[in-house]
Parts: structure tokens; sequence; C-alpha cells
């Protein structure tokens, strides 16, 4: 059975594609089958997996719409190690096209059912807004893993994606919980990470990670090159840290 993961927080440039991306790449080196759904019509994830975004002949938007199969719209990026589910800004479109259809929030669902046997993980990259392709993203996955920056307002950011998980929990996805809470971006350097960071483990417990990924400048560069740092630099600091982070989640599958 594919582990279905949602990459989600609702906030803008806190490393949700870093992570998708670099954690893809790291479970494919660690010998996993991955499919990544990019799930943002941004198509940063598409791109930094060596997808290019204006040339998909089918994308996500046609998965959501019924139109094709994962089996027919995913690419496997060769250079990269996994599929990838790509978008694009068409996919903007479907959030208003979906409105009207049956099951709106359960068409990644379905599509990722039929899917099932091909992967050991779907991980979803999702945009920064509960929005309906968000709800889609929630409904298929069975947990969230969450990329947060140590910053001030770091926790209270969390207790609304909490609530949502909570909502969409109670009412749409019995499956759904928070996997865990996944440091990025991260200074050991700076006195108020360390304490957002200790925070965090004595709300939240062992359902923050125990891997932290630091701020690298490698793993910024990587997309240019159309690569996840895991590929582009995989001896990089941040790099090496994502292919722990990997090990950990497949070590965590068993008590999940
Ligand atoms: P999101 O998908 O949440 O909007 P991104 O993954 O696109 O966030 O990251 C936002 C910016 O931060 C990007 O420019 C990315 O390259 C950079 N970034 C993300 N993680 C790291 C890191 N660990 N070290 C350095 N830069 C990072
Ligand atoms: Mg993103």
């Amino acid at each position: 059975m594919a582990r279905i993961f949602c990459v989600a927080n609702q906030k803008g440039g806190v490393g949700k594609t870093t992570s998708a991306v670099n954690l893809a790449a790291g479970l494919a080196n660690v010998g996993q089958r991955v499919l990544l759904v990019d799930l943002d019509p941004q198509g940063n994830a598409t791109m930094g997996s060596g997808v290019d975004k204006r040339q998909l002949e089918l994308s996500v938007y046609d998965v959501l719409l019924e139109s094709a199969s994962i089996q027919e719209a995913a690419i496997f990026s060769e250079k990269c190690g996994y599929h990838v589910l790509g978008a694009n800004r068409e996919l903007a479109g479907a959030e208003v096209e979906l409105v009207d259809l049956e099951r709106r929030d359960r068409r990644l669902k379905k599509a990722l059912d039929a899917a099932d046997a091909d992967f050991d993980f779907v991980l979803i990259d999702c945009p920064p807004s509960l929005s309906m392709l968000t709800l889609n993203g929630l409904c298929a996955a069975h947990g969230v893993i969450v990329p947060m920056q140590c910053e001030y307002f770091a926790l209270e950011g969390l207790t609304d994606l909490v609530n949502t998980i909570k909502q969409v929990h109670a009412n749409l996805n019995p499956d759904l919980k928070i996997i865990g809470l996944l440091r990025v971006m991260f200074d050991p350097r700076i006195t108020l990470q360390q304490q957002v960071s200790e925070q965090l483990k004595s709300h939240f417990g062992d359902k923050v990670f125990n891997t932290v990924i630091p701020r690298n400048v490698r793993l910024a560069e990587a997309p240019s090159y159309g690569l996840p740092g895991v590929v582009f630099d995989p001896s990089a600091k941040g790099s090496q840290a994502f292919i722990e982070f990997a090990k950990e989640l497949v070590q965590r599958i068993p008590s999940l």
C-alpha cells in the first residue's frame, strides 16, 4: 500500500516545495518507489524535478477533471529517480471547474486509489492556501508533513493548520493526521530559533521529527538547475539532512 503524505503549511515560502522534492529524491535514493504530485499552479515542484511545466501534455489538472489517469499523466524523471504528476498555470482553473462537479474534494483520492500498487510513497506538494486543491490533497492523504521555520510566529501559524487538519479529519478523511513537524532552514546560531525549536518539542513531543534541515545555499541553488538539492549536490549539508529525513520517515512508518 502506498503511503500518501501532504507537504502542507498555509504560509508561503516556508520550504514546502523544497521539502517535497528533496524528500522525494531522498526516498528514491533509499530504494522507494515515489510519486510526487504537484498541487500548486506555480509548478515549482514540477520544474524542480527536471520536468518542464510549459511542455506538459497531461498534468494533475487532467487527473482532477478525470480526463487522464495517473499512469497516463505521471512522468518519470530519470535524473531524480521518481515520478512526477506535474502542474502549471492551467491548474488554477481547476478550482473553478471543480465547483459544480460531484465529489469535487475526492478527485485526487480516487485517482491515487487506482495507482496504489505502483508506489511506496506519494508526496503531495500543496499550495499555500486552504483551497479546493489543498482539500483534494488532504482528502487523499494518510497524513501531513509540516515544514516550518523556527520563527516567532511559527506556533501561531500552526494553530490554524492544526484546526484545519482536525476539521478534515472529523468531516472528510478519518485517516488524516499530522505525521510530523519538520524544522527547516534552521540556523543553530540564532538563539530565537533554538528557543522556538524547544517550544515545538515541548508542545508536540515526538510529532517533531528528529532530523533538522539546516539553512543551506545549495538547496536554494538546486531549483535553477531543475534538480532537488539531493540530486544536484548530494554531499551538501542540506542534502545529507534530507537523506537522513527520508530514512527517519521510512523507520517511522510501522508506528504511524
Ligand atoms: P514554499 O513551497 O513553502 O513556498 P519553497 O520550498 O519554495 O517554499 O522555499 C522558499 C525559498 O526558500 C526558496 O527560494 C527556497 O530555495 C528557499 N529554501 C527552502 N529551504 C531552504 C533551506 N533549507 N536552505 C536555504 N534555502 C531554502
Ligand atoms: Mg511551493
